[in-house]
């Protein structure tokens, strides 16, 4: 198969459009087959749920070429079960999960043109989401619904090099308790913009949230989960109901016990403790981790390692499992072709 004539190294963040999309429909109580199509255009009335009420859930997950040169993805059975976990939470029909994975499988294969070589450090991101299609105007959840998944080809996340973050401790919320925090919803970033925005003009990367009910403890970031090293090399991160349930995070804590024989931690983290640990990274699909240089807690500064050494293996670690390097767990790698 012919590779795309792109410019692999130097891709950014943004969108590429590729060939084909996967679109299926929910109507009249039922799921239709499905299928690809090169439509990457919406048509919907003014009135669909989506555009008046939010109803909108989504995932994101990567294919890329291994060492060994199959295209493959990561665990794309657990973005499917979360997938599910926000259609139950939104009201929204699920997309059968078994079909899930298959529809992935199917929309990256026709896309493979697009699946960047192995050692460019670019991926293929993956984008399945679903929403509420038909005219809904009193507040209910819609009838009707699309399921799709469209793919990009992004670039290599540490572009010239790795330059640890700069984080601030948030003043506005992202996720209110019993709320919706814990889903896939785009409405956690609708509300999360506003803070971005001003945090980048503040010189800050990205907003840790706090918990918004006590405003003590450490919840995650705007778009990923967030993980402590303790100077004895623990690994320590938040436990909470208002926290996005992170793949990678959740990989990462399998890592650290099976591969490197760490002790690890899941329990609440107290804003007041967090001058204590000496590395801390954010984790999610984009960057597997990114190291954190510093936290500005309202003037006052915390300092980190960057990419520290326990940082470093963890993520030697699971990018040698992603690629091929080095063995991995069972169910965790998904091969396309
Ligand atoms: C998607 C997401 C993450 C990262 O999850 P992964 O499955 O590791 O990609 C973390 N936090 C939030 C709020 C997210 O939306």
């Amino acid at each position: 198969m012919e590779k795309k004539n792109i410019d692999w190294s130097n891709l950014g963040f943004g969108y590429v459009q590729t060939e084909q999309r996967f679109v299926a429909n929910f109507k009249n109580g039922q799921w239709d087959a499905g299928g690809l199509t090169t439509n990457a255009t919406i048509e919907m009335n003014e009135c669909a749920c989506v555009l008046q009420y939010a109803q909108t859930c989504f995932e994101g997950l990567k294919a890329y070429t291994t060492a060994d040169g199959h295209i493959v993805c990561f665990r794309p059975d657990l973005n499917a079960a979360r997938m599910a976990e926000s259609c139950r939470r939104m009201r929204m029909p699920v997309f059968p999960e078994d079909k899930f994975v298959e529809a992935v499988v199917e929309t990256v294969r026709a896309n493979a043109a697009y699946v960047p070589p192995y050692g460019s450090g670019a991926t293929l991101y993956i984008r399945p989401f679903m929403f509420g299609i038909d005219p809904i105007i009193g507040v209910k959840p819609a009838n009707e619904y699309q399921f799709r998944i469209f793919t990009t080809p992004v670039g290599p996340y540490f572009k010239g090099g790795v330059k640890p973050l700069t984080l601030r401790i948030s003043d506005l919320d992202r996720a209110a308790p019993k709320g919706t925090g814990h889903i896939k919803a785009g409405l956690n970033y609708a509300m999360s913009l506003y803070n971005i925005v001003d945090a980048h003009e503040q010189g800050y990367d990205e907003n840790v949230y706090v918990d918004s009910a006590t405003r003590t403890h450490i919840e995650e970031t705007g778009g990923a989960n967030i993980i402590f090293i303790t100077k004895d090399g623990k690994l320590v991160t938040p436990k909470s109901d208002t926290i996005l349930p992170s793949i990678t995070r959740r990989s990462l804590l399998q890592v650290a016990k099976d591969y490197l024989n760490l002790e690890v931690e899941e329990r609440p983290v107290a804003l007041s403790e967090i001058g204590e640990f000496a590395e801390c990274g954010l984790c999610g699909t984009a960057a597997v981790i990114s190291p954190v240089g510093k936290i500005v807690d309202h003037g006052k500064e915390i300092r980190y390692a960057g990419m520290g050494p326990v940082i470093q293996k963890l993520y030697d670690t699971l990018r040698g499992i992603q690629m091929g390097t080095v063995p991995a767990p069972a169910g965790w790698i998904q091969v396309i072709e």
